[in-house]
């Protein structure tokens, strides 16, 4: 065992960790700072995303009617404005380039269901609330979209751009890596925690796979899914933290093959900006990045293990690569796959973030952010700074970890919501009702179907997030002290 103890030791070098030790390495010249994550940042879903920088493309249908939603829906409008200087800085002391590009299309395809329409809808709406400004242009006609070609009954019929972005997050983490060598007070461990150990005096010790052993007056756990592993023979932590669960994702790396078109009369053109749909249903929407040299990034699937699968499914890359061919060009089938990415999105047992220190004095959460994180690390990153030196700062404390559920709206509005959700899904995934129309039919049988679920576990008013439903269904998730 090291005889240093560390006033703060950081688990996970994902954009968070990583970011994290940069911003306190950077203010806290005289303290001693540890970052511990391997080299090859296994399971990290920074590393999967392409990535977005997905604010107003990602709201949810109605999330201002509901206080816990707006608070996570600014965590991320607060980074966006953030972000144009994050990005120089990050350029300027890495000495390295990083792609960024602004503005976002929005396609409502006729693929999707009335929950997309609506969605879109609300989604105007969103953009003229004189609260959340930002640059947007509306009723943009598809085919005027640069790169979108898609089959008539795959068209999209309307459209809309937004101010989100996109950054190369291969690019960006590389360089953040480069930053973090320029800190002498800064240890970084190629090397995995295998245990955290709480010590009531406040010199917390982390075990690792080595067998070293680091001792620390605080512990950030910001290795994403993975830090319930860490904490899971510590009753005390897992009876009063949502517990976390892996959201497994994938993505591609393509590359434009031109080949084809020389021998076609159809001229496929490229993209100049993300193209993207909206959320459908327990994913992010399809989305379509354009980086340098004909390089695309294709995003993303999206399922909730309890245990992390060692590799991507196969049909996961099926979707994808056929719903965006369908969606948004034959282009997209036509590039060769350079990559494909595979990671966990941290989704906490209510599905919002996990941001603070716990009611352990010195244990500290940064996860649960699941599908936006690298949006809005610029902004909880800087809050969390404040948080760590001088105890205040503008993180919503509804996120501290230490807390019960949150209920996702109420049971009824959560039950309306999965049944929009699921329905969503199941149709962008090829199903078509036997018998006609008859979508009343069908709900009311989701319905029925998450009634029962809810009598199971005898929750009288709590809602469940539609993502985490199989989890109930299947008896998988384990903090439910605070469900009534
Ligand atoms: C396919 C996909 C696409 C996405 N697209 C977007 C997007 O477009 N925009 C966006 O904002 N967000 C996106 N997300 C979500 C976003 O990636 C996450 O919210 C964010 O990256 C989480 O960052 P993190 O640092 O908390 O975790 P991670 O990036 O998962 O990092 C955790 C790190 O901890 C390390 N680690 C694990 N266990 C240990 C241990 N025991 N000891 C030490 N280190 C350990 C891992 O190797 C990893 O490097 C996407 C996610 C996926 C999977």
């Amino acid at each position: 065992m090291t005889k240093k103890i560390y006033d703060f030791c950081i688990i996970g070098n994902g954009i968070l960790g990583s970011t994290l030790a940069w911003k306190l390495s950077e203010k806290l010249k005289n303290n001693n700072i540890a970052i511990i994550g391997p080299k090859n940042k296994f399971g990290s879903a920074s590393v999967a995303s392409g990535a977005m920088i997905n604010v107003f493309a990602e709201i949810e249908d109605g999330f201002q009617d509901y206080k816990p939603l707006v608070k996570r829906f600014e965590l991320g409008y607060r980074a966006l404005k953030l972000w144009k200087s994050h990005h120089k800085e990050i350029q300027d002391k890495s000495g390295k380039k990083i792609q960024i590009k602004w503005g976002t299309h929005i396609l409502n395809s006729s693929n999707g269901t009335q929950s997309e329409d609506s969605t879109f809808l609300y989604l105007q709406k969103i953009l003229k609330n004189k609260n959340y400004k930002s640059k947007y242009e509306l009723n943009i006609d598809p085919k005027n979209i640069e790169g979108v070609k898609t089959q008539h009954r795959e068209r999209p019929i309307r459209s809309l751009k937004v101010e989100d972005g996109i950054v190369h997050s291969g690019e960006l983490l590389n360089a953040i890596d480069i930053i973090l060598n320029k800190f002498n007070q800064l240890d970084i461990f190629d090397n995995e925690a295998i245990k955290i150990l709480v010590d009531k005096k406040n010199i917390h010790k982390i075990y690792l796979k080595d067998k070293s052993v680091l001792s620390s007056k605080n512990i950030i756990l910001a290795n994403g899914a993975y830090a319930q592993n860490l904490i899971k023979d510590n009753k005390d932590l897992t009876q009063n933290i949502p517990e976390l669960f892996y959201g497994g994702g994938a993505g591609i790396d393509l590359i434009f093959n031109n080949y084809s078109n020389k021998f076609r009369k159809a001229n496929f053109a490229e993209p100049k900006n993300a193209i993207r749909t909206l959320d459908r249903g327990n994913a992010c929407g399809l989305h379509w990045l354009p980086f340098r040299g004909g390089e695309y990034y294709l995003g993303a699937s999206s399922a909730i293990f309890t245990i992390p699968e060692s590799n991507v499914r196969a049909a996961s890359i099926s979707y994808l690569l056929g719903d965006a061919s369908k969606q948004f060009s034959p282009i997209i089938g036509r590039s060769n796959i350079k990559e494909i990415k595979f990671g966990f999105r941290p989704v906490s047992a209510d599905i919002f973030p996990l941001i603070g220190e716990t009611h352990i004095k010195g244990i500290w959460y940064l996860n649960g952010t699941k599908r936006d994180g690298l949006t809005m690390s610029p902004y909880i990153i800087n809050e969390l700074v404040k948080l760590l030196i001088n105890g205040k700062s503008m993180l919503p404390k509804i996120f501290y970890p230490s807390r019960k559920l949150i209920s996702y709206y109420n049971k009824e509005k959560a039950i309306i919501k999965a049944i929009r959700s699921i329905s969503s899904k199941e149709h962008t995934h090829g199903m078509t009702l036997t018998d006609g129309g008859n979508y009343e039919e069908y709900y009311d049988r989701l319905k029925d179907e998450f009634l029962k679920v809810y009598q199971k576990h005898n929750i009288k008013s709590f809602g469940i997030h539609p993502e985490l439903l199989p989890l109930y269904k299947n008896n998988l998730i384990k903090s439910k002290r605070s469900i009534k």
